[in-house]
């Protein structure tokens, strides 16, 4: 195909995780770089020619990294932080990304919205930015022996800067005329390398809500870099939201053409118009880059059919609507999948043809197909009617429920319902609890492992399971926990729990996505409406609540999380979906409470990963994932007590949301901020109970008694004791027993001080 077809970048771990696997080895010092570097470089020709395969005619390089991109852009930029500058080449690389004996790692963080964490450059007025340009130089030579011209991605200056620190935590952007001639003197060696070169430079910033001042830098900003050679076509690539205020600027830059997604902005169709007088190229997202479903061609085209009412066709270029970094790499592995659901799939090597087809029909009409492109093609009408009427999806029942379902909220206020629970609980002040998992031994792993392949008998699996339960919660009675949890040792992940034991749930073999480094997730997803066809926790529950005397909480992941860490079907809202699992888990904590559980936690460990990127889009959100939370717990009765946890210290924009969740107990993470973040909570006069976490459980260390009882008395300050639970900062199931029983007698032992003090 001619150059009309477009990808905005590809994924770089590997069809089997290759790459994450000789790092891993790497480090272990198991191979030397070079093995790396080899593993690298066929992967790379891999990709490449998987993109060529397939017609693609806009092809990146620079789009692979070892590690992070954003980490690559800061070293092209020789961003060091200075306590990294004796080492060298990967040592140097590795150690801001991981840290080393004697360097801690640079901090990480989420790109956008997505799961996929990159490293946050840390910034100096010391810094002496020099170019580094060999990686992208090298690699677009890496490309053309292979016979492709690639179109060089970059990291843009500005987005650069928005996802930067300082150290001295000043504004990043002042630092723009430092980095602004390192990118000119890149895109100078760039235009060397060819008679035309194509640069990819992504902005996703320019996707959320700017400042006047940042806006007011992208004219000069690209004026500049559009001049350094008449060489370079320049594509401003935005992405997972829209970039309208951007866009207006950047028609009035030489630059040669924007790339908007228009899956997740639709908004910009009202920045064609504008584009068009502009004369520049429109790269559109249209391919979902994001997301797992087969494209629907039939609407994509039709959506192609409304772009080009306004946009010339010559100057349409037809593109995945981000990176495909954010999809599992092929389906070619999902050998034990619901062949039906299959169908129903695409993967980064799937979503190529996609692109690829689009292109050919938009441009030159079905007929130009050749015969496997025309097979493709028939086959995705087919599975696109087949997912839209089929029984394993569309489910009445669920429907209808849905529709009807009227208990938008639990009995009782919470004033009402605290002083009840306190009567009948007759916990104490500053009671002590855990937030769910215990350490997850090898043996409880293997043991999972063995039951899921068959291996051992339900009988077998069960026996160890409880023992686990029993040893869990003997350890916590002799400890002096006061609400104990089972330990949740039957649980590999707290989504995929629950997704396998729902109805409209499914899980891939081979489905990984990089989340950070070597490391890759494998979410669910979910295809169909969803339901629970029986209980989910109770056996496990009751069972651990019937060896002990003291109160056992159930735990239970919430609608919101168990959305936001899967891949969504998109035939439906959001909302909707988020609905029908607060649904059937309120029928969870129906049964767990009919079967005598007091305490019952629904964790919403990934509430604020949902927030949409700009802010006339908070409220929508808020408001259903705050019914959705309301609908899970609506079944409570006013006795039972109703706990969440999430795994964040920064509550200061949401805490009138967390507030309307109405959970009588939060735990949260503030271990590592004092007390500082907790004053939220009293400044805004939150009358519910509040568990921060008092020692931080992401690493192995144990806290000192004397530790604790300070920051319990810093806790204090802010909320009174009666308010105040005290409990570590998150689960445990990482850590290892020895250091988790340490931690938590040390703990036990503070409050029992304080308590005495106090008293
Ligand atoms: N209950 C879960 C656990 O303890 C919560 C984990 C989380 O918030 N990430 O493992
Ligand atoms: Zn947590």
């Amino acid at each position: 195909m001619s150059k009309k077809s477009y990808v905005v970048g590809f994924p770089r771990i590997g069809e089997q995780r290759e790459l994450k696997k000789v790092l891993e080895s790497f480090w272990a010092n198991n191979c030397s770089f070079d093995e790396v570097e080899k593993v690298a470089g066929d992967l790379k020709k891999r990709h490449w020619s998987y993109q060529k395969k397939a017609g693609i005619g806009y092809i990146s390089s620079n789009d692979f990294s070892f590690y992070d991109n954003v980490l690559d852009t800061a070293v092209m930029l020789n961003a060091i932080p200075k306590r990294f500058k004796d080492l060298k080449n990967e040592e140097l690389y590795f150690s801001m990304a991981r840290g080393s004996k004697d360097c801690v790692a640079m901090e990480m963080t989420k790109w956008f919205n997505t799961n996929y964490h990159y490293i946050v450059p840390e910034l100096s007025l010391e810094d002496e930015y020099k170019l580094n340009a060999s990686k992208i130089l090298n690699e677009y030579q890496e490309a053309k022996e292979q016979g492709i011209k690639t179109k060089i991605n970059l990291i843009g200056p500005l987005t650069f800067l928005a996802l930067s620190k300082r150290v001295d935590r000043k504004d990043t952007f002042a630092l723009l005329n430092k980095i602004l001639p390192i990118y000119e003197e890149l895109l100078k060696e760039i235009a060397l390398l060819d008679e035309v070169v194509t640069v990819q430079i992504d902005e996703p910033v320019f996707a959320k809500d700017n400042e006047v001042k940042v806006l007011s830098l992208i004219k000069p900003t690209y004026d500049r870099l559009s001049s350094v050679s008449n060489n370079l076509k320049i594509i401003v690539t935005t992405y997972f939201e829209h970039s309208n205020e951007a866009t207006k600027i950047l028609i009035h830059t030489p630059i040669w053409g924007v790339g908007l997604d228009f899956l997740y902005g639709k908004e910009n169709l009202e920045s064609l118009e504008l584009i068009e007088k502009s004369d520049k190229k429109l790269i559109a997202g249209i391919v979902d880059g994001r997301n797992i479903w087969k494209n629907n061609i039939q609407n994509s085209l039709e959506l192609l059919a409304l772009i080009s009412k306004d946009i010339k066709k010559e100057n349409i270029i037809i593109s995945s609507s981000c990176s495909l970094l954010h999809t599992p790499f092929t389906l070619k592995y999902e050998v034990t999948m619901d062949e039906n659901i299959k169908t129903w799939l695409s993967y980064a090597v799937e979503k190529l043809d996609e692109v690829n087809i689009l292109t050919k029909v938009f441009f030159e009409g079905v007929n130009s197909l050749n015969n496997k492109e025309n097979k493709i093609y028939e086959e995705n009408i087919q599975a696109n009617h087949s997912r839209k009427i089929s029984a394993l999806i569309h489910d009445e029942t669920v429907q209808n429920r849905v529709h009807e379902f009227s208990k938008l909220q639990r009995e009782g206020k919470y004033k009402d319902r605290i002083k009840l629970q306190k009567e009948i609980l007759k916990y104490k002040d500053l009671a002590i609890t855990t937030i769910g998992s215990f350490p997850q031994t090898p043996e409880v792993r293997i043991a999972r492992k063995d039951y899921k392949n068959n291996e051992i008998s339900k009988n077998d699996y069960e026996t160890q399971m409880k023992r686990y339960i029993d040893d869990c919660i003997s350890f916590q009675e002799e400890c002096g926990i006061e609400v104990l949890v089972h330990g949740e040792p039957e649980r590999n992940d707290m989504v995929e729990y629950f997704g396998e034991q729902l109805k409209g749930y499914g899980f891939s073999k081979n489905g990984w996505v990089q989340s950070y480094g070597s490391r890759c997730v494998k979410p669910p997803f979910i295809y169909g409406d969803i339901s629970r066809p029986k209980a989910m926790t109770v056996d496990w529950i009751t069972y651990a609540q019937s060896k002990t005397d003291k109160i056992m909480k159930g735990m239970l992941t919430g609608p919101v999380t168990i959305l936001n860490w899967s891949f969504v079907r998109d035939d439906k809202p959001r909302d909707e979906v988020s609905k029908q699992i607060a649904i059937a888990l309120s029928d969870e904590i129906n049964d767990l409470q009919n079967a005598g559980i007091k305490i019952i936690q629904v964790d919403e460990a990934a509430f604020k990963e949902g927030y949409p990127l700009r802010r006339e889009k908070i409220k929508d959100y808020e408001n259903w994932a705050v019914r959705d939370f309301k609908i899970a717990v609506s079944s409570s009765k006013k006795q039972t007590q109703i706990h969440t946890h999430m795994c964040y210290s920064e509550f200061n924009d949401i805490i009138k949301t967390i507030e309307n969740m109405d959970a009588d107990v939060i735990s949260i993470e503030t271990a590592r901020s004092g007390n500082e973040l907790l004053k939220i909570f009293k400044e805004v006069g939150y009358k519910q109970e509040v568990g921060p976490g008092i020692y931080d459980i992401h690493s192995p260390r144990v806290p000192s008694i004397e530790e604790m009882v300070n920051q319990i008395k810093l806790l204090l300050e802010v909320l009174p004791k009666n308010q105040l639970w005290i409990n570590p900062d998150c689960g445990l199931k990482t850590r290892k027993w020895e250091e988790t029983k340490l931690s938590l007698q040390n703990m036990v032992e503070a409050v029992n001080y304080i308590r005495k003090e106090n008293r």
